[in-house]
């Protein structure tokens, strides 16, 4: 099922009290979305389905347009989710910098969305704590979660590029959650946007407790949020969890996961386009049977399943979705 924001609260507090984490998935188009809600159901688990401004403008087609776009995605999303019974999702757009604000507000206020991300880590501090709780005042009138950010995480991600490394400082975070009152709280502690391989990653673990540890002090408990963690062992994610995080952002594993299954599928049936080495042209005949995207697109969208289902293992989510209680 779609899960509106409230439901989508009462996820991640489950979440955050029984130590799981929640796989939140970045998507474009229908077989993406098709392969993780098989996946999340299969697994019974809960999950989130995010979109980039850059997916967003994708799905429009040429027109670009940010409306268009995300209205497509939610509809899409709400109707295939309305056949599963034993896990739900919301959706979510993921850094949404300021510039992009109207657009957010009206995913907010048309119900596109159950969260949203405010990106506004490259502004000054104060500046991003007055446009993070403007954010969060108009998505409380709809019930809507709101993600926040301070500091950079490094690497690539669509339209926002960083290279410097920064963590967060827990004083800092403390003050950031206290007086904006953002749900969701994404912490820089070593993760690297992109492609990344975990031995690589400088991951400060312990930052997640010792953020944790002081937001439950202060009385504002929070989710925290790991950005760019496709690259990150199994260990550490369930580390990750076990200090603090409750919601996992994965993006390139899918991509990547596409991508070699459609590879992989043109390897072997290669003969159904190209006439083989030795054969008179004349006497090929293209194979319809095995050229219909269906077959090469199933392919990728079982390979996501695949993938979602495995990160749900690992981070505990599985048999713990709200809609089994
Ligand atoms: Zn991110």
């Amino acid at each position: 099922m779609f899960y509106d924001g409230n439901k989508l609260k009462e996820v991640f507090l489950k979440a955050k009290r029984e130590r799981f984490g929640i796989i939140a998935s970045n998507v474009v188009f229908d077989s993406t979305i098709r392969g993780l809600l098989e996946g999340y159901e299969h697994q019974k688990a809960d999950g989130l389905l995010q979109m980039s401004s850059g997916a967003v403008k994708y799905a429009a087609g040429k027109s670009q347009s940010l409306f268009i776009g995300a209205e497509l995605i939610s509809e899409m999303i709400k109707i295939i989710a309305r056949q599963y019974k034993n896990s739900g999702v919301g959706l979510h757009i993921d850094h949404a910098t300021p510039n992009y604000f109207d657009f957010v507000v009206h995913c907010i206020e048309k119900q596109f969305v159950s969260s949203v991300m405010i990106d506004a880590s490259k502004e000054e501090f104060e500046e991003n704590i007055r446009i993070s709780s403007e954010v969060v005042k108009i998505a409380r009138k709809y019930g809507v979660l709101v993600e926040g950010e301070i500091g950079y995480i490094k690497g690539t991600e669509d339209e926002i590029v960083s290279d410097s490394e920064l963590y967060t400082k827990p004083e800092e975070a403390l003050e950031y959650v206290r007086r904006t009152k953002v749900d969701l709280f994404a912490a820089s502690v070593g993760t690297n946007h992109g492609v990344t391989k975990g031995a690589k990653i400088k991951l400060k673990l312990d930052l997640i407790k010792e953020i944790d540890d002081l937001l439950i002090a202060n009385k504002v408990e929070t989710g925290i949020v790991l950005h760019g963690a496709s690259g990150l062992t199994a260990e550490q994610q369930q580390q990750a969890v076990a200090n603090g995080v409750v919601k996992i952002n994965k993006d390139t594993r899918y991509q990547m996961e596409m991508a070699s299954a459609v590879q992989k599928y043109w390897e072997i049936e290669k003969d159904a386009i190209i006439c083989p080495a030795g054969m008179d042209e004349d006497d090929f005949l293209p194979d319809k049977k095995r050229f219909d995207p269906r077959k090469w697109m199933l392919a990728s969208e079982n390979a996501v399943q695949k993938a979602v289902e495995e990160l749900i293992k690992i981070v505990g989510a599985n048999g713990k979705s709200i809609m089994l209680s």
